[in-house]
């Protein structure tokens, strides 16, 4: 299987090659030509298996350069005994057709270690495969659980060097502390003065700059990148959904082959729900795809109306993983709903870079509609629907599934839809502690993050993650903070170049 460029259809490159070099040079994402398909019967094959051996199915339909002995690496090498000894995407019924699929298991209580944990693994060999020996240097942007799931899956991995870039107003104190604390040889944070979206944009500015590159290159190093538009990001993620349905045939839900569910996703950047699109796109039976935004809604408006306009309000809110205004992989839907038209796409997305705003054409616009919903909650609706769900349900939920929770209960209200719908959970609660408890105990919030750490765990009696209660104590490593137009001297000072 080959992979081209959203917005250069003659582009062709393997899957190793994808995923070494992060981004097109067109600046377009890279994506498969053709999505496999996967059968009923692969399906009922994978449901007596655990997600190791699941993740090796899957993914050896879109990494077809690599073999299953290599893939088994990878997937062994990211999910052993990374998950706290659970299983590593546990799908949690609670009641009325609600079934929360659980991606926060790993190191750092967030669920961009599904893909952050394995992604590492799948880049070390694809570096090998291309063959150029090269340094890799990740850059990252991050709202905040990215830049910490990156640093912890490339800490100390031979052959790499990691930079995060994050937004200084615009993350969680403890967020903050899981980065500005993180140990190994190879790695460096900084704090932006802007929000996410000047991270994200400034870095993308870093890898695109051709002296940048050639600087780079003369010392034997090369970008890559551990933001979802990297392909290594997104195939991981397409295993949890495949593996959740496969779990509700385990548990009976499911009793029929095609059996519909629905699916729930807070989204920010559009990648968690795209690797979503991608497992129906193989056959998946999924109903709907529900697109569940914060304040910054301009997911919700582009999903009703066609029109995508960054040109609003940044709202900064307790779910700071899904601030975003920019969300990079939407490319990749609009890619592919438009019959993988790349001369469309690149007009839009220039048109997005020059005005902010972009409308797709009536066949985009029907298409999205007819797979999507779309609903957005502010911070006050987020936090009666935890209190609700932690009184009514006995389930704590973090502030981004919640706000899948909240939209979820829109969608149901306006179509009476009781098809099993699974929702993702992103986040630990513990690791948006002030926002939850502040939810279910508001008398109980203070000043120290650590001390309601401790005040959740009297409320809910669910366990602190133990990577979360270890932070307290970690020394600051990294203190500095810059302009997002000095990004470019705050990378090549860390690499010494
Ligand atoms: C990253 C993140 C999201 C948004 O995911 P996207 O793939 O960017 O849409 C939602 N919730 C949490 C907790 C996250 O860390």
């Amino acid at each position: 299987m080959n992979y081209t460029s959203t917005r250069d259809n003659s582009v062709k490159v393997t899957s190793a090659q994808a995923i070494a070099a992060g981004i097109s040079p067109d600046g377009g994402l890279y994506v498969p030509e053709t999505i496999p398909s996967f059968s009923h019967e692969e399906l009922l094959a994978i449901a007596g298996v655990d997600y190791r051996e699941r993740a090796v199915k899957v993914l050896g339909k879109y990494l077809t350069d690599f073999t299953a002995e290599e893939l088994r690496e990878c997937v062994d090498g990211a999910y052993t005994d990374t998950f706290g000894g659970t299983d590593v995407a546990p799908v949690v019924d609670i009641a009325d057709h609600r079934f929360v699929l659980e991606l926060w298991h790993g190191p750092t209580c967030a669920f961009k270690d599904m893909a952050l944990q394995l992604l590492p693994h799948l880049l070390t060999r694809s570096v090998k495969k291309t063959c150029d020996g090269k340094e890799i240097v990740i850059l990252v942007a991050t709202s905040g659980d990215t830049g910490k799931a990156a640093l912890e899956g490339f800490r100390d991995v031979p052959g790499t060097r990691i930079m995060v870039f994050y937004p200084v107003e615009g993350v969680s104190a403890i967020q903050k502390k899981q980065m500005v604390t993180q140990e190994g040889g190879n790695v460096g944070v900084c704090a932006i003065k802007g929000n996410f979206d000047d991270a994200q944009t400034g870095v993308k500015r870093i890898f695109t700059s051709p002296d940048i590159a050639a600087e780079l290159a003369a010392h034997n190093m090369a970008f890559s990148s551990a933001n979802s538009i990297n392909w290594g990001r997104l195939a991981p993620q397409i295993v949890y959904y495949i593996s959740a349905y496969a779990d509700l045939m385990n548990k009976g839900v499911i009793k029929q082959k095609g059996d519909p569910i629905n699916v729930v996703v807070p989204t920010g950047n559009f990648g968690n729900i795209l690797a979503a699109y991608y497992a129906r796109k193989m056959g998946l039976p999924i109903h709907r795809l529900i697109c569940a935004s914060n304040a910054n809604n301009v997911l919700t408006d582009f999903i009703r109306s066609g029109v995508y306009d960054r040109n609003r309000p940044f709202h900064t809110t307790i779910s700071p993983s899904m601030d975003i205004l920019i969300s990079s992989n939407l490319e990749r839907l609009i890619y592919d709903l438009s019959g993988c038209d790349s001369v469309r796409v690149k007009g839009w997305m220039e048109r997005l870079a020059a005005e902010g705003r972009y409308e797709v054409d009536d066949d985009v616009k029907d298409a999205v509609k007819s797979l999507f919903w779309a609903g957005c909650c502010d911070d006050n609706a987020t936090q009666n629907t935890i209190r609700e769900v932690f009184t009514e349900r006995h389930y704590l939920a973090d502030t981004h599934t919640a706000v899948a929770l909240n939209v979820y209960d829109q969608y149901v209200r306006e179509t009476g839809d009781t098809l099993p719908t699974v929702i993702a959970s992103t986040a630990s609660p513990y690791k948006f502690a002030p926002a939850v408890l502040g939810a279910i105990a508001p008398d109980k919030t203070g000043e120290d993050e650590f001390a309601m750490l401790e005040a959740l765990r009297e409320v809910s009696g669910a366990a602190i993650p133990a990577p979360l209660a270890g932070l307290k104590g970690k020394a600051v490593r990294f203190d500095r903070v810059c302009e997002g137009a000095a990004m470019r001297e705050a990378v090549l000072d860390m690499l010494s170049v």
